[in-house]
């Protein structure tokens, strides 16, 4: 079982859940409030969700949002999915970053998710 699976089958800490997602606090957040909104059922990514799952997907990123902004006030969300190995996927179960980021938080944000090349983030 992999770990997200094992963390929901463990119910701890969950922040949010609905029919077929549930969502945690990442282990090593980039930021404070960073979540994984993660698939009940075990799908390697995005690609693999169904439409009842992409409505609860949405539904639990948004949910997440209201949580994190009541908690966190920030100033704005990266959302973001690696799918795949080429494009940074460390556990092979689909899980959506939803990264809250506050304005001085790093010097030169502009460009955001293009930093997952960092030479091309900035245009
Ligand atoms: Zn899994």
């Amino acid at each position: 079982m992999c770990i997200f699976c094992e963390k929901y089958k463990q119910h701890e800490n969950i922040v949010y859940e609905n029919k077929t997602m549930f969502v945690i606090y990442d282990q090593f957040p980039v930021s404070k409030g960073h979540c994984l909104v993660i698939p009940k059922r075990h799908i390697p990514d995005y690609f693999a969700m169904n439409k009842n799952e992409l409505i609860d997907m949405d539904a639990a990123i948004i949910e997440a949002k209201i949580i994190l902004d009541k908690l966190h006030q920030p100033d704005g969300y990266n959302i973001g999915i690696n799918n795949g190995i080429a494009a940074g996927q460390t556990v092979m179960n689909l899980h959506v970053h939803l990264i809250p980021r506050y304005l001085g938080d790093m010097s030169n944000p502009r460009g955001g998710v293009r930093g997952v090349i960092p030479s091309k983030q900035s245009y």
